[in-house]
C-alpha cells in the first residue's frame, strides 16, 4: 500500500511571521496518521517551521535546492544546508522552475540524484504545457521528463522518491485536470517507471497529481486508483482549506 501525500508548495508566498501564524492555526489538524502531509515553504521560513513542526507528523519541505554540496553558486542552498535544519523533502523541477529559471532536464536529473544521495526525498515535478498538449504531446513530454529525471538511479532510490504530474495549464489557473484525464497520464507516468525498471519499483512509487486541487475537487482525485495524493499551490496557503485536503486523505 502506498501512503497518501498531501503536499503544499507555498511558491514565493509568507514570511515567518506568516508561516508561524499559518502553523498554529494548521498543526493539530494537519497532524494526522495514515497521511504524509508535507510543507514546502520558502527558504527563510524554514528554520522557524521546523520548531513549530516538532513533535508532529508534519513534514517540511524546499522548493528547490543546488546538487553540489557548496561551493560558487550565488544564491543557491545546497542539499546538506538543508539536512542541516533539518528538512526532508524538495520539490524538484517544478514547471516554474522550468520555465522562470531555465530549469533542464539535466538540472533536474542531477538535483533529484543529489537529494536522494543527501537522505531528502525529491517530489519531481513533470508536465506538459497547453500547446504541448493541444499537440497531443503530452505523453511524450512527460516520458522524457521522467526518463531523464530517474535515469541511473538505484530502484531503491526511485522508490523512495516521489512524483507530481502538474500540467502547467492546470496550474494556478484554476481549470484542473478531470481526474479521469490526470489518472490516466499517471498510469502512464507509472508505465514509463516499470519501464525504465520493473513493475515492483513502479508500484511502490508515489504519484501525485497537482493543478488547481481544493477542497471541492480533492475527492475525485482520490478516488482514482493511480493517484496517490495532491501537490497543491493556492489552496495549501489557507490553514483551513489545507487541513481538509489532508482530511480527505
Ligand atoms: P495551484 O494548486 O495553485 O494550481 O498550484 C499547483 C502547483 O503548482 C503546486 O506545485
Amino acid at each position: 500500500m502506498r501512503t497518501p501525500v498531501i503536499a503544499g508548495n507555498w511558491k514565493m508566498h509568507k514570511n515567518v511571521n506568516e508561516a508561524i501564524d499559518f502553523f498554529s492555526a494548521f498543526r493539530d489538524r494537519g497532524n494526522r496518521e495514515g497521511v504524509e502531509t508535507v510543507i514546502c515553504a520558502p527558504f527563510p521560513a524554514l528554520p522557524a517551521l521546523t520548531e513549530e513542526a516538532k513533535g508532529s507528523r508534519i513534514g517540511l519541505g524546499a522548493q528547490n535546492m543546488h546538487w553540489e554540496e557548496e561551493g560558487a553558486f550565488t544564491g543557491e542552498v545546497s542539499p546538506t544546508m538543508l539536512k542541516a535544519l533539518p528538512i526532508d523533502y524538495v520539490i524538484i523541477g517544478h514547471s516554474e522552475r522550468r520555465i522562470h529559471f531555465a530549469e533542464s532536464d539535466e538540472m533536474v536529473r542531477l538535483k533529484t540524484r543529489s537529494a536522494l544521495d543527501h537522505g531528502l526525498t525529491p517530489i519531481v515535478c513533470v508536465g506538459e504545457t497547453l500547446e504541448e498538449r493541444e499537440a497531443e504531446q503530452t505523453r511524450e513530454v512527460v516520458r522524457r521528463q521522467v526518463v531523464a529525471a530517474i535515469r541511473g538511479l538505484s530502484s531503491d532510490g526511485v522508490t523512495r522518491l516521489i512524483l507530481a504530474y502538474e500540467p502547467v495549464w492546470a496550474i494556478g489557473s484554476g481549470k484542473s485536470a478531470t481526474a479521469e484525464d490526470a489518472d490516466e497520464v499517471i498510469r502512464f507516468v507509472r508505465k514509463t517507471v516499470a519501464d525504465q525498471y520493473d513493475q515492483q519499483v513502479a508500484n511502490e512509487v508515489r504519484i501525485l497529481y497537482g493543478g488547481s486541487v481544493k477542497p471541492a475537487n480533492i475527492d475525485s482525485f482520490l478516488a482514482m486508483g493511480e493517484i496517490d495524493g495532491a501537490l497543491v499551490g493556492g489552496a495549501s496557503l489557507d490553514p483551513e482549506s489545507f487541513a481538509r485536503l489532508v482530511e480527505a486523505a
